[in-house]
Protein backbone atom coordinates (compact mmCIF):
# COMPACT_ATOMS: atom_id res chain seq x y z
CA UNK A 1 0.00 0.00 0.00
CA UNK A 2 1.42 3.59 -0.76
CA UNK A 3 1.64 6.33 1.82
CA UNK A 4 -1.43 8.31 -0.55
CA UNK A 5 -3.52 5.16 -0.32
CA UNK A 6 -2.31 5.07 3.17
CA UNK A 7 -3.98 8.53 3.89
CA UNK A 8 -6.67 7.75 1.41
CA UNK A 9 -8.22 5.51 3.76
CA UNK A 10 -7.77 7.23 6.99
CA UNK A 11 -9.89 10.19 5.21
CA UNK A 12 -12.37 7.85 4.13
CA UNK A 13 -12.40 5.95 7.56
CA UNK A 14 -13.21 9.72 9.15
CA UNK A 15 -15.70 10.15 6.20
CA UNK A 16 -17.88 7.33 7.00
CA UNK A 17 -17.06 7.19 10.48
CA UNK A 18 -17.11 11.02 11.39
CA UNK A 19 -15.80 11.14 15.27
CA UNK A 20 -17.76 13.72 17.87
CA UNK A 21 -20.42 15.04 15.58
CA UNK A 22 -23.09 16.44 17.05
CA UNK A 23 -23.13 19.54 19.50
CA UNK A 24 -21.42 19.95 22.73
CA UNK A 25 -23.69 20.16 25.92
CA UNK A 26 -23.14 22.61 26.83
CA UNK A 27 -21.61 24.80 24.55
CA UNK A 28 -19.22 27.79 25.37
CA UNK A 29 -19.17 28.84 21.95
CA UNK A 30 -20.31 27.96 18.16
CA UNK A 31 -18.97 28.92 14.82
CA UNK A 32 -20.11 28.50 11.29
CA UNK A 33 -17.47 28.31 8.35
CA UNK A 34 -18.39 27.54 4.88
CA UNK A 35 -16.28 27.47 1.75
CA UNK A 36 -18.48 28.69 -1.02
CA UNK A 37 -15.98 27.07 -3.52
CA UNK A 38 -16.46 23.54 -2.77
CA UNK A 39 -19.93 24.03 -0.87
CA UNK A 40 -18.36 23.03 2.43
CA UNK A 41 -20.30 23.59 5.52
CA UNK A 42 -18.93 23.28 9.40
CA UNK A 43 -20.43 23.79 12.38
CA UNK A 44 -17.84 23.92 15.77
CA UNK A 45 -18.96 23.95 19.04
CA UNK A 46 -17.01 23.40 22.35
CA UNK A 47 -16.40 23.38 25.88
CA UNK A 48 -13.56 25.01 27.82
CA UNK A 49 -13.47 23.91 30.97
CA UNK A 50 -10.17 24.75 33.42
CA UNK A 51 -8.33 25.53 30.51
CA UNK A 52 -8.96 22.09 29.13
CA UNK A 53 -11.42 21.48 25.94
CA UNK A 54 -13.71 19.46 27.16
CA UNK A 55 -15.26 18.65 24.51
CA UNK A 56 -15.41 20.14 20.74
CA UNK A 57 -18.08 18.94 18.32
CA UNK A 58 -18.93 19.38 14.82
CA UNK A 59 -22.24 18.82 11.92
CA UNK A 60 -21.75 19.91 8.88
CA UNK A 61 -22.05 19.25 4.92
CA UNK A 62 -19.67 19.08 2.08
CA UNK A 63 -16.92 17.17 0.71
CA UNK A 64 -14.76 14.45 2.16
CA UNK A 65 -11.72 16.15 2.86
CA UNK A 66 -14.00 18.91 4.65
CA UNK A 67 -16.16 17.00 6.83
CA UNK A 68 -12.76 14.21 7.26
CA UNK A 69 -10.71 16.96 8.23
CA UNK A 70 -13.44 17.93 11.05
CA UNK A 71 -13.15 14.80 12.61
CA UNK A 72 -9.86 14.24 12.56
CA UNK A 73 -9.65 17.89 14.31
CA UNK A 74 -12.57 17.14 17.28
CA UNK A 75 -10.29 14.18 18.06
CA UNK A 76 -6.82 15.45 18.02
CA UNK A 77 -8.49 18.71 20.14
CA UNK A 78 -10.85 16.52 22.60
CA UNK A 79 -9.19 16.65 25.86
CA UNK A 80 -6.32 18.85 25.38
CA UNK A 81 -5.14 22.21 26.56
CA UNK A 82 -5.93 25.46 24.94
CA UNK A 83 -2.63 26.04 24.24
CA UNK A 84 -2.27 22.86 22.54
CA UNK A 85 -5.39 23.45 20.73
CA UNK A 86 -3.98 26.19 19.25
CA UNK A 87 -0.26 24.92 18.55
CA UNK A 88 -2.29 22.35 16.28
CA UNK A 89 -3.89 24.95 14.40
CA UNK A 90 -0.91 26.50 13.63
CA UNK A 91 0.65 23.46 13.11
CA UNK A 92 -1.75 22.23 10.54
CA UNK A 93 -2.20 25.79 8.78
CA UNK A 94 1.63 25.76 8.61
CA UNK A 95 1.57 22.18 7.07
CA UNK A 96 -1.60 22.59 4.73
CA UNK A 97 0.30 26.08 2.81
CA UNK A 98 3.85 24.64 2.56
CA UNK A 99 4.28 23.13 -0.87
CA UNK A 100 3.30 19.53 -1.84
CA UNK A 101 6.71 17.01 -0.56
CA UNK A 102 7.44 18.84 1.96
CA UNK A 103 7.87 16.75 5.27
CA UNK A 104 5.64 18.33 8.32
CA UNK A 105 7.82 19.83 11.21
CA UNK A 106 5.55 19.44 13.77
CA UNK A 107 3.64 16.62 15.18
CA UNK A 108 0.63 16.33 13.48
CA UNK A 109 -0.28 12.49 14.42
CA UNK A 110 -2.50 11.22 11.89
CA UNK A 111 -3.39 15.28 10.42
CA UNK A 112 -0.70 14.00 7.81
CA UNK A 113 -2.65 12.28 5.97
CA UNK A 114 -4.62 15.20 5.05
CA UNK A 115 -0.91 16.73 3.74
CA UNK A 116 -1.65 14.79 0.15
CA UNK A 117 -4.27 17.71 -0.70
CA UNK A 118 -1.40 19.97 -0.98
CA UNK A 119 -1.16 18.69 -4.32
CA UNK A 120 -4.87 20.39 -5.36
CA UNK A 121 -4.43 23.71 -4.35
CA UNK A 122 -8.12 24.44 -4.40
CA UNK A 123 -8.74 21.77 -2.08
CA UNK A 124 -6.58 23.21 0.92
CA UNK A 125 -9.86 25.48 1.72
CA UNK A 126 -11.88 22.21 2.50
CA UNK A 127 -9.09 20.77 4.86
CA UNK A 128 -8.83 24.29 6.73
CA UNK A 129 -12.49 25.26 6.92
CA UNK A 130 -12.97 23.54 10.03
CA UNK A 131 -9.79 24.63 11.93
CA UNK A 132 -10.41 28.22 10.95
CA UNK A 133 -13.75 27.78 12.23
CA UNK A 134 -12.53 26.28 15.74
CA UNK A 135 -9.79 28.93 15.67
CA UNK A 136 -12.44 31.57 15.78
CA UNK A 137 -14.83 29.76 17.98
CA UNK A 138 -11.70 30.07 20.27
CA UNK A 139 -11.04 33.40 19.71
CA UNK A 140 -14.41 34.50 20.65
CA UNK A 141 -14.01 32.90 24.42
CA UNK A 142 -10.93 35.06 24.71
CA UNK A 143 -8.37 31.41 24.41
CA UNK A 144 -7.01 32.49 20.60
CA UNK A 145 -3.49 32.36 19.34
CA UNK A 146 -3.01 36.14 20.22
CA UNK A 147 -2.75 35.44 23.96
CA UNK A 148 -4.84 36.90 27.06
CA UNK A 149 -5.20 36.44 30.50
CA UNK A 150 -7.05 33.07 29.92
CA UNK A 151 -3.96 31.71 27.89
CA UNK A 152 -1.66 33.42 30.62
CA UNK A 153 -3.58 31.50 33.24
CA UNK A 154 -3.47 28.00 31.90
CA UNK A 155 0.57 28.10 32.38
ZN1 LIG B 1 -14.61 20.68 -0.10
Amino acid sequence: MSLDELYRDVILDHYSHPRNRGVAHPADATREGANPLCGDEIRVSLRVRDGIVEDVRFEGKGCSISQASASMMTEQIKGKPVAEANRLIAAFKGMMHTPPGTEPMDDLGDLVALSGVRKFPVRVKCATLSWITLEMALDELGYGDGGGPHVNRIR
